[in-house]
């Protein structure tokens, strides 16, 4: 059976991957999207248990004794991790996955499942982190900076991901993102698996 497919997408803070990630989940079938656990704040409007699952540091801290998490890493400051169950269930019914995790979690899961699709967003300007991140209000001035900060070091390991989504305007962006996801469905190492009717004809090299 068609085990579904990891999609890491990784990016500054600011950089529109939870607006793209959303926006991908409308067009698309069989793909999800994996709910991550953190000990941030939510933000106005988030909704525990569709953007994050909200929890302590002490919660958190008992999850990772149990080895609940695939990766976990500390990011901005705050605790953030993807449950090992988000994998597993979305493989055991061959959907599609899509995680919006940093730089250290995309490096955790490439190492523990070695497969998987590494997309890196960003907007083609330092500038348009700073305006989002200020339009988004989500966050005080000390964190907004701490954020443009890191995103310096973030965008240094841009080149250890297989595809770049620039982020300026959002619908060609979202485009581009749904033609990564059809086109990496249809690679012959995953689309083979699916002529079942066939097999006896198909070389395997
Ligand atoms: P991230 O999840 O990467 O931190 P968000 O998706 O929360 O980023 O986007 C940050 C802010 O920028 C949000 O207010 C969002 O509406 C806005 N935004 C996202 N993409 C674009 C774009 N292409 N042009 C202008 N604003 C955008
Ligand atoms: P935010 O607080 O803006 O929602 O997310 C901050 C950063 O944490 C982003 O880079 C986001 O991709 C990352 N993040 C969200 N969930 C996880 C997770 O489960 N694991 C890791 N490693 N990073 C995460």
């Amino acid at each position: 059976m068609n085990q579904g497919i990891l999609f890491v997408v990784s990016g500054p803070s600011g950089s529109g991957k939870t607006t793209l990630t959303r926006r991908v989940i409308e067009v698309l079938d069989n793909v999800r999207f994996s709910v991550s656990f953190t000990t941030r704040e939510p933000r106005p409007g988030e909704v525990d248990g569709v953007d994050y699952r909200f929890v302590s540091r002490e919660e958190f801290e008992e999850m990772i004794k149990e080895n609940m998490f695939a990766e976990w890493a500390i990011v901005h400051g705050h605790f953030y991790g993807t449950p090992i169950y988000e994998i597993e269930r979305a493989r055991s019914c061959g959907v599609d996955l899509i995680l919006d995790i940093d730089i250290q979690g995309a490096k955790s899961i490439k190492e523990r499942y070695g497969s998987g699709v590494y997309i890196f967003v960003t907007p083609s300007s330092f500038e348009a982190l700073r305006e989002r991140l200020l339009k988004r209000k989500g966050e005080g001035m000390a964190e907004i900076e701490k954020r443009l900060e890191n995103a310096k070091r973030e965008m240094e390991e841009i080149c250890s991901y297989d595809y770049i989504i620039i982020n300026d305007r959002l619908d060609e962006a979202v485009d581009n993102l749904v033609s990564v996801i059809r086109a990496e469905r249809c690679r012959k190492e995953r689309a083979i698996n699916l002529l079942k009717d066939f097999k006896d004809k198909l070389c395997y090299d």
